[in-house]
């Protein structure tokens, strides 16, 4: 599993995950709680992965000290799956 995000990313937007997903980093079966979405320039969506708080966190501090922005947004209602329908309803 690679965690890296994309060299070419400018914004990283912390969201928290309304829909039901593993955390996608490799030998972790925790669910999901976060997701990061990373976004180019123009604040276009480029790719979104979804963590648990340990990996989110992780990856969120390596990013940040790449110098992207990240902007916060867990506050915010839950996101709901991404370009697709795959979406499961929570327990
Ligand atoms: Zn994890």
């Amino acid at each position: 599993m690679n965690l890296d995000l994309n060299a070419q990313a400018a914004y990283l937007t912390i969201l928290r995950c309304g829909y039901d997903s593993p955390c996608r980093a490799s030998n972790c079966g925790a669910n999901a709680t976060t997701i990061l979405r990373k976004s180019d320039r123009a604040g276009r969506p480029m790719q979104q992965i979804e963590l648990c708080d340990v990996h989110g966190e992780r990856v969120v501090e390596r990013e940040r000290r790449r110098g992207l922005g990240v902007t916060d947004w867990r506050g915010r209602s839950p996101t709901q799956p991404f370009g697709s329908g795959l979406g499961k309803s929570g327990i």
